[in-house]
């Protein structure tokens, strides 16, 4: 039996246009699917039932009247929520935010809603995004629709998980050092971090600003390039935002990858990487080689000292973004006799442990005497690797790798060792250092039935590239397996 959940955007689409579905009918699968599996999952932190069923019925009105909003008209989306949605609850899972209702929508909220998207509600996460399993939400884990005894990755864990068992169709994560990439490996799904600039991060609650870019987790290739259309391009809101001219993703879905030039790097394998998902990855590099593409071994030695140079400077920069954090302006405030000990006690009340961990790291790091030994030196290695990568693009097309070195690990088991935890994102982070666009394609599943991701990381702007190769990956992989959970509520 097939059910609207199974659909992706554009099969829905063909549906809403020929009237054969309603978007009031697609929201209800949505949330009758979360209804099933929330008690196990633990996706949303919120359901935005009435804003949902508004939304859902205007885009029914306009496709009655034969107004076209573009591919995500009616499609049910969720939302990170570090992402800040008017009037709707948005913590970034943290305790300092309980409670808070942004006055403003994020210019991808303001972007999605123009577009006749239905936003469903607000995911899990790590709080402010910090973390690779969604453990360190302050509102509780969320688990793997694969197996529901092991973490759907993270930090974008609950928007992955969403789309993976179809309480979404598709979703928006934010990626700092892999937050997109790895939970969609994790989870089976498609995601990626598009070139740093292109989606604005106005309404983004901030946690490494150089690093943070929002991005697509979506059930297929197609459906994350319509939804990154859908939500990037320049604002004028965001001081960082590229101002264009913007590469075309969809362009080269059905071009293939025969000709193209594909890097294989030395580094991203060997000692911790799964031997099954090191076979899956050689695998699919072999497909794309029978597929027409050429392969080049390539080394980037800097990409081992790339996780050492961001777990300097991104707590560097989280130290900066939340200071705002103080009982005054937003959130949970706690009692105090002075300011300065209203301010201290909220924050020792209001963050969790990896918070504050990264907080007392970043103040370390910048703290005079300190600053050029750590933190100047944390950027030469980021400029280092920038230049390794662009050694690398003159020579190849794209660069490939697993996206994790693991399959979804058991929740608790890396909860007492932040090394371990830190080292989930040993593939993702030098594109974020780097601030180019990769992506992840799932390829398979392991003997126990666990998806494996693969990576594409291309230059900067080089999305049509991305997904072109990206599409290749998901034809050749015809990865077609459904998680547990949905077998168990279908
Ligand atoms: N897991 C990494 C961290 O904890 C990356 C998080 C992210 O991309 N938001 O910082």
């Amino acid at each position: 039996m097939s059910f609207l959940t199974d659909l992706n955007i554009v099969e829905a689409g063909e549906l809403l246009r020929s009237g054969e579905v309603t978007a009031v009918g697609l929201l209800e699968a949505v949330f009758d699917r979360a209804h099933k599996t929330e008690a196990q999952l633990h996706a949303f932190l919120t359901l935005d039932y009435g804003g949902a069923r508004a939304a859902a019925e205007a885009a029914d009105d306009h496709l009655a009247a034969g107004i076209d909003q573009g591919p995500l008209q009616g499609i049910p989306v969720a939302l990170k929520d570090n992402m800040c949605t008017r009037g709707v609850e948005t913590t970034a899972a943290s305790q300092i935010l309980a409670g808070y209702q942004p006055p403003y929508d994020a210019t991808v909220v303001t972007r999605l809603r123009d577009a006749g998207a239905v936003i469903v509600g607000k995911t899990n996460l790590d709080e402010f995004a910090m973390g690779s399993s969604t453990e360190n939400s302050g509102y509780g884990t969320s688990f793997n629709p694969w197996d529901i005894s092991r973490v759907p990755g993270g930090s974008s864990g609950g928007s992955a998980a969403a789309v993976a068992i179809g309480s979404a169709f598709t979703a928006l994560g934010s990626d700092t050092g892999g937050s997109i990439r790895q939970p969609a490996s994790l989870s089976g799904i498609v995601g990626l971090k598009p070139t740093y600039g292109t989606v604005s991060r106005y309404g983004l609650i901030a946690f490494a600003s150089s690093l943070d870019q929002i991005g697509p987790l979506s059930k297929t290739v197609t459906d994350a390039a319509l939804t990154l259309e859908t939500i990037w391009g320049h604002d004028p809101l965001d001081a960082t935002s590229y101002a264009g001219p913007y590469p075309d993703p969809a362009s080269g879905l059905d071009l293939g990858v025969s000709g193209m030039k594909v890097g294989v790097v030395t580094e991203l394998s060997g000692e911790g990487y799964e031997p099954e998902v090191e076979a899956a990855v050689a695998r699919m590099i072999d497909q794309l080689a029978k597929a027409g593409a050429e392969i080049v071994e390539l080394s980037l030695p800097t990409f081992e000292i790339a996780l050492s140079a961001y777990y300097l400077i991104a707590p560097a920069e989280c130290s900066a973004n939340l200071a705002r954090f103080d009982g005054i302006r937003y959130g949970h405030r706690a009692e105090g006799a002075t300011t300065e000990a209203l301010m201290a006690r909220t924050r020792a009340e209001g963050f969790g442990p990896e918070v504050t961990r990264r907080i007392l790291l970043g103040t370390y790091a910048l703290s005079a005497g300190y600053y050029d030994a750590f933190y100047g030196q944390a950027q030469r290695v980021r400029a280092a690797i920038q230049e390794d990568f662009a050694r690398a693009y003159e020579s190849v097309d794209v660069l490939v790798s697993p996206t994790s070195p693991t399959v979804a690990f058991k929740a608790g088991d890396r909860v007492d060792d932040p090394l371990a935890m830190y080292l989930s994102d040993i593939c993702t982070i030098p594109s974020n250092l780097s601030g180019h666009p990769a992506m992840s394609v799932p390829i398979g599943v392991d003997a126990q039935g666990l998806p494996i991701g693969f990576q594409v990381m291309a230059p900067a702007l080089g999305e049509s590239t991305m997904f072109r190769v990206a599409a290749e990956v998901e034809r050749l992989a015809a990865f077609a397996a459904k998680p547990q959970l949905a077998e168990v509520v279908s």
